[in-house]
């Protein structure tokens, strides 16, 4: 899909706001979604994602290794059914439970990329702050396992609304 601003350039970011009520979906190329002052928590993912993921299976990674990423690949938004190949594919999540289901995953990809880009010198430095609220998804939900261990539900319930507030933000 070509960028609806300048209708040259692929589009790459793809953000969806709300607008008069209304939801409006932008498929803006990285220039010009900077233009417009926008800024996407996954902007420095290399889409195709997918492509990446792949990537990850032929380079001589152990058989366990290939599997976890093969089952990656086919793992899917129970609300949507947006699998994370597909996602990888567009870089567009299907719905806003979708984060929930492929936030975690993500984020360690992210970090996997981000690790290979420091490798060649190559990190942009916006890459850092993008993450936040990635690992603070991360942390909360490790605070809700424990909180379930414990069967403290109270703190759990808790603890669940800050990661769908958290995934709203993102
Ligand atoms: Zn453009
Ligand atoms: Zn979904």
């Amino acid at each position: 899909m070509l960028c609806q601003d300048c209708k040259e350039a692929e589009s790459t970011v793809h953000l969806t706001q709300i607008v008069n009520n209304k939801k409006v979906v932008m498929n803006l190329c990285r220039n010009c979604a900077e233009k417009r002052g926008f800024h996407s928590p996954f902007e420095n993912i290399p889409f195709p994602l997918a492509e990446f993921v792949t990537g990850m299976m032929d380079t001589g990674k152990s058989p366990a290794e290939s599997k976890k990423v093969k089952s990656l690949l086919y793992k899917k938004c129970s609300s949507c059914g947006l699998t994370f190949e597909a996602f990888g594919k567009t870089g567009r999540f299907g719905c806003g439970k979708c984060y929930l289901t492929f936030g975690v995953d993500l984020n360690d990809l992210l970090r996997k990329i981000h690790g290979s880009n420091e490798h060649r010198g190559k990190v942009p430095s916006a890459a850092t702050d993008s993450m936040k609220p990635l690992r603070e998804d991360r942390r909360l939900r490790e605070e809700l396992r424990r909180a379930i261990e414990k069967e403290d539900f109270e703190a759990a319930a808790v603890l669940r609304d800050k990661i769908r507030e958290l995934s709203d933000k993102i």
